[in-house]
């Protein structure tokens, strides 16, 4: 049988910038060095994918904290006839490979229990962060793609780091694996969907990014629905256009921030790389993609971070409105999260009212919108990265056929719900309870990102008016 590298035309991974070179036992989670291993022993290379599915089933079922209960878990499903699996090669990869390369350096779970961040070290010492996000009885990890970041978008506390350096696809899935491991290691339910939108810019490290995507989505190893994987990105064009033909059916969600290249390429640095119109053709080639497999649109969504006086203005969102008019796209409007840029750039949050105010217009020219009121910004700094994962992308509903612009709305609806049916009829939603503004255990940890991510999570629930 072919090996997973020709299966999925997978290349072979080149050193990763930035990084010292691996040294050690080689990791599980590294399918090339696991497959090579499968072979030298004798075994099909098929055997390292059969090493995979036991080891992810093991985690899944609870198989512990400790690397040993995992591997004898795994053991005991080798005797499950169906898995053609040989006892000794799950006890000569426990020998060989370590089955993490990466550890967990700190766990903080918020005080409502539906969030815990993982901050996760990698092999050379430098620290990343993942989230578990749990909701309704689905959890959503959201794991990071880079250290640092290169894009230095002004108002994001990973981009004052700089890029520092790029995961390899080994790294990316040993946060969905650690996370799994931890949750079900306390009877709560495995990750179903994943999310890049911890720390650092997706597809300015494509290969890695790709290359976890389809381990995600094969059904012989994480197994995660296709429409489960979602990949943030600031508007790397060329790239996005490369993930549109080579993963036609994961999400995407464009931080998008301003509606002119003007403005866009002063708070979103990228944009003089890969201007706005560029990024609107690849946009576009995106949704007709999605169009032709799926024969629907999804609800591509597009992420607006607000900052008072900057891109919150009306002449925005009439600029936005006309930029975005027709495109079967969901606006997520997100008030920023004042972090260290705001001392940096004097930026400010806008107030919810000037919030709602701006996502009424936005209704008003035909989009559909979801808003997010954030909480707990007096808490530390922060940057609201991960507060978008939490709800918005689980529950994105397919979107109706591309919308006609409407007439006005009734005041009463401001922002829309991303899982409610076509308008119209639209009628007025009595708000949701607001949830009590979740509290973080404290966590030490120097690392501005750490700071910033946490703080992140503290932001809360969609406000639906
Ligand atoms: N690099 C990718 C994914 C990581 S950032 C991207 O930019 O899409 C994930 C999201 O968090 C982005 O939409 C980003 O704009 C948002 N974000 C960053 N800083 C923020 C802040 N201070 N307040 C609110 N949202 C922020
Ligand atoms: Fe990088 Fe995304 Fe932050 Fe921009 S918002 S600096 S692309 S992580």
């Amino acid at each position: 049988m072919a090996t997973l590298q020709q299966q999925h035309n997978i290349e072979t991974m080149p050193p990763r910038r930035g990084r010292a070179p691996v040294t050690g036992k080689p990791a599980f989670f590294n399918i090339q060095q696991l497959e090579r291993f499968a072979v030298k022993r004798g075994f099909d290379a098929v055997v390292a994918q059969r090493l995979w599915r036991v080891v992810i089933r093991a985690l899944r079922d609870g198989g512990g904290e400790s690397d040993d209960e995992v591997w004898e878990r795994a053991s005991k499903y080798c005797i499950d006839g169906r898995q053609k699996l040989p006892k000794v090669a799950v006890e000569l990869a426990s020998q060989n490979f370590r089955l993490f390369s990466s550890k967990l350096a700190h766990v903080a779970e918020s005080k409502d229990t539906q969030t815990t961040k993982l901050v996760i070290e990698l092999r050379d010492g430098h620290r990343v962060e993942s989230v578990a996000m749990r909701h309704k009885s689905r959890t959503t990890v959201c794991v990071s793609s880079q250290i640092g970041c290169a894009m230095g978008c002004q108002f994001c506390a990973t981009g004052t780091m700089n890029l520092i350096g790029d995961l390899d696809t080994c790294e990316i899935l040993e946060q969905v694996a650690l996370i799994t491991r931890h949750e079900c290691a306390r009877s709560r339910p495995a990750p179903r969907n994943v999310v890049f939108m911890g720390m650092g810019e997706p597809l300015a490290n494509y290969q890695s990014v790709s290359a976890a995507v389809t381990h995600l989505c094969d059904p012989f190893h994480f197994a995660l629905r296709k429409k489960g994987v979602t990949v943030s990105t600031v508007g790397v064009a060329p790239a996005l256009k490369k993930l549109t033909r080579e993963h036609p059916e994961v999400r995407v969600a464009l931080s998008l921030h301003a509606p002119s290249q003007e403005l866009r390429a002063r708070i979103v640095p990228a944009a003089k790389q890969w201007p706005l119109h560029e990024l609107i053709e690849a946009l576009d080639d995106h949704l007709n993609s999605v169009s032709r497999h799926s024969g629907s649109h999804d609800g591509l969504m597009i992420e607006y971070v607000l900052l008072k006086g900057v891109n919150d203005r009306r002449e925005d969102a009439d600029q936005l409105i006309a930029l975005l008019r027709g495109k079967p796209v969901m606006l997520n409007l997100i008030p920023y999260n004042p972090n260290v840029t705001a001392t940096l750039h004097g930026f400010e949050a806008p107030s919810i009212e000037s919030c709602r105010a701006f996502g009424k217009v936005i209704i008003e020219g035909g989009l559909r919108v979801r808003l997010r009121e954030e909480f707990g910004q007096d808490i530390n700094a922060a940057c609201g990265q991960l507060a978008l994962a939490t709800k918005d992308i689980e529950d994105l509903a397919p979107a109706p056929p591309a919308p006609a612009p409407e007439p006005a709305v009734a005041s009463t609806s401001v922002v829309t719900d991303a899982t409610a049916p076509p308008p119209p009829p639209r009628k007025p939603r009595a708000p949701p309870p607001k949830p009590p503004p979740p509290q973080w255990t404290a966590l030490a940890t120097a690392s501005l990102a750490a700071a910033a991510l946490a703080a992140s999570l503290a932001a809360a629930a969609a406000v639906l008016r």
